[in-house]
């Protein structure tokens, strides 16, 4: 199993790629994560902090994301 702590080169300097590396996966990662939640979950409650009552209201995110639930088969009305 890879290590996610800096490494020493042949040449002996000290590498950050694999740390690098894991915060690229970490950050890909929870986009991704996000993007399936917003697709497939949300019904207003990411706009919320920004909108408030009116994000519940309009569904913006929902809306915006219709097309592309339907097309995956998920359920929504
Ligand atoms: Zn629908």
């Amino acid at each position: 199993m890879a290590s996610i702590t800096p490494v020493t080169t042949a040449e002996g300097a000290l590498s950050w790629r694999p740390v690098r590396d894991a915060v690229i996966v970490g950050i890909a990662l929870a986009f991704a994560l996000l993007t399936l939640y917003s697709v497939f979950v949300d019904q207003g409650a990411l706009l919320a902090p920004i909108l408030g009552q009116l994000s519940f209201d309009q569904n913006f995110i929902h809306e915006f994301t219709h097309d592309a639930r339907h097309l995956a088969g998920a359920p929504c009305h």
